[in-house]
């Protein structure tokens, strides 16, 4: 550790959204950090990289979307947003349908053009399947919100091999995070405010770490020196997994992992859509980002198309999604019990938290925690 510990208020343990603006609010307050990132770069999941002009998102699309005006106006202090609307595209074993689920993708299934005959469709077919009472787990919650078809054709291909587990032993809230209207519209989110940043999503971070109160070292891994770390700094915001924190004591959470081949092709436009999700079961990928159809920034006559692979997690790979099943969510509130008990550490976003959430929730619960800290 070459660094004297005496001079720092918080050591911040990950450079993903919520260390970093911890430690840009901590700055404003004349507080000085240490962010310690095992990475080799900052940002954490949201990092992109620029190529022939393209942002590339190397750890998934990401689109900012929310409704909250608070977060949407910060965020928007370190960036410009450039007006992307997500309009997912889904290709079952050839055919293709508009996502979210809505009047286009009813009507590209059912010929139905009225709102009235698609909810008459979907009562039938959740009649049908014998659904009835409130919805125990992914399956039941999909038949009854768009019936079987759909559930089908464009849902539990999908949702098992992303998962690698039966969508009748996932949790129903997953797949509530879709959108299911009764309107022509395929925007994917319900949110009032959405984008991606013009000069890609590292660029928030540089300008959000840049001040002389914040110093950031990267490849560097906090258990190497957990000991001394939480002897010698007065306060810590630890963002890893909190299984890991606490040496796995009460046994290891679940995560899925997801893996990425990008090609580079000679064209403006290979697949006509940012994002084509395969919702078969055979396809061994989910989706294909075209990254061009983001921001249509890109240098004339090339294209980037990435393939996301869901794989199984272990402790060699990056911990994408928490898996919220009861099993996991029971060791969780163990780990949450034990993290209370420690004044000195806030644990926070996706992984100090097990919680999926989205970059929006990412930013709210920080700044809701700055405001706790700094007692606003
Ligand atoms: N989902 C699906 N078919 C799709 C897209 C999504 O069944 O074509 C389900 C799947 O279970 C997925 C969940 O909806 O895990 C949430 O999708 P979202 O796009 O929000 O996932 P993320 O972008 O966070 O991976």
């Amino acid at each position: 550790m070459n660094y004297n510990t005496k001079n720092y208020d918080y050591l911040i343990v990950g450079a993903g959204p919520y260390g970093s603006i911890f430690a840009h609010e901590a700055a404003l307050r004349g507080k000085r950090s240490l962010i310690i990132e095992k990475r080799g770069h900052v940002g954490g999941n949201m990092y992109t990289h620029k190529e022939h002009g393209i942002n590339v998102h190397d750890y998934g699309a990401h689109i900012f979307h929310t409704d909250n005006k608070e977060v949407w106006d910060y965020v928007n202090q370190f960036t410009e947003f450039n007006g992307y609307i997500n309009q997912v595209v889904a290709d079952y074993k050839g055919e293709l349908y508009n996502l979210p689920f809505n009047m286009n993708t009813f009507y590209e299934m059912w010929g139905v053009k009225t709102p009235d005959e698609a909810r008459a469709k979907i009562e039938e077919q959740k009649k049908t399947a014998g659904i009835t009472g409130t919805p125990k787990n992914l399956e039941e919650q999909a038949i009854s919100l768009i019936g079987t078809d759909i559930y089908e054709k464009l849902i539990k291909g999908y949702t098992e091999k992303q998962w690698g587990r039966k969508a009748t032993e996932l949790p129903s809230f997953i797949i509530r995070r879709l959108p299911v209207r009764y309107i022509f519209d395929n925007n994917y989110f319900n949110h009032r405010y959405q984008g991606v940043p013009v000069d890609g999503y590292t660029a928030i971070f540089d300008k959000m770490l840049d001040s002389d109160l914040i110093d950031v070292q990267t490849d560097t891994d906090f258990f190497a020196h957990k000991s001394e770390y939480l002897d010698e700094f007065p306060r810590i915001v630890y963002t890893g997994m909190i299984d890991q924190f606490f040496d796995y004591q009460f046994g290891e959470l679940e995560y899925r992992s997801v893996r990425f081949e990008s090609e580079t092709f000679e064209s403006n436009n290979k697949q006509g859509n940012a994002v084509i999700n395969y919702t078969d079961a055979e396809t061994p990928y989910t989706r294909v980002m075209e990254w061009r159809h983001f921001d249509q920034k890109a240098d004339d006559g090339y294209t980037i198309l990435t393939k996301e692979y869901p794989q199984d997690w272990d402790r060699s790979k990056e911990a994408y999604y928490p898996v919220n099943d009861e099993r996991n969510s029971s060791i969780f509130k163990q780990y949450r019990a034990e993290a209370l008990k420690l004044d000195k550490v806030i644990f926070g976003g996706r992984l100090g938290n097990y919680q999926y959430y989205d970059m929006d929730q990412v930013f709210n619960a920080a700044l809701k925690t700055v405001a706790k800290e700094f007692g606003e």
